[in-house]
């Protein structure tokens, strides 16, 4: 690689300009790859990127919208091999997530690092104008039923289903391939209200979809459990 600021020869130019270099073609193969790569991944016809919207992104870059810079961040951090993962990461975030498991964001890191952590989140939800933000109320601490035991059973009694698309569990899976368990959502949002009757799985792509219209959600969801 050319150090910065090195200027190439105009026949070096010409040359690259000839080799098609830069030029991105998608091939038959290489869309039949994408396309399998595509396979199992959590996308709903909700959810997908349809064609000719707007991103959220369009427009903004890293130095504008702090949104932007962290998932630049947050990619490069967490981009890893296939096999690093089978064979460490695996066990590692295993072991992180039991560590962390029913403990708060200041039991964890200390009470400064966690009022760090909740003003940068709260200065991303109120800069992106997110009307569903409720003042923090997502670092209200959970009482000590909610665990993975509760989480599991609701999942069986659910039939190891979305209750919402009815995809099963087994189908899920991360970008990675890794498969993805079902969330249990909340119906009342209340997350001390851990009553089996206010607990229903979803994939991950139908829970995220319930952060949007909260009221008309919670009413469905009673309907459906009653
Ligand atoms: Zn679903």
């Amino acid at each position: 690689m050319p150090k910065k600021g090195y200027k190439q020869t105009s026949e070096n130019r010409k040359s690259i300009k000839n080799s098609g270099a830069g030029q991105y073609v998608r091939t038959k193969e290489i869309r039949k790859k994408q396309s399998l790569k595509m396979i199992g991944r959590c996308v709903s016809p909700a959810t997908c990127f349809k064609k000719g919207q707007v991103s959220w992104r369009t427009g903004l870059t890293s130095s504008t919208s702090l949104k932007v810079k962290r998932s630049g961040e947050k990619q490069s951090k967490t981009k890893r091999s296939d096999e690093w993962f089978q064979s460490v990461g695996k066990k590692v975030y295993q072991k992180i997530s039991e560590a962390k498991l029913g403990k708060t964001w200041e039991t964890l890191y200390g009470k400064k690092k966690a009022d760090q952590r909740k003003e940068v989140y709260q200065k991303m939800t109120s800069l992106s104008g997110n009307p569903n933000w409720l003042g923090g109320r997502s670092f209200t601490e959970r009482p000590h039923e909610w665990n993975e035991t509760l989480r599991e059973q609701v999942r069986e009694r659910d039939g190891h289903r979305c209750q919402q698309c009815f995809r099963h569990e087994s189908e899920l899976h991360f970008k990675n391939g890794q498969p993805c368990k079902l969330s249990v959502h909340h119906i009342d949002y209340n997350k001390k209200n851990n009553k089996p009757s206010n607990l229903i799985s979803l994939c991950a792509s139908c829970h995220i979809q319930t952060n949007y219209s909260r009221k008309d959600w919670e009413k469905y969801f009673k309907e459906r459990v009653s």
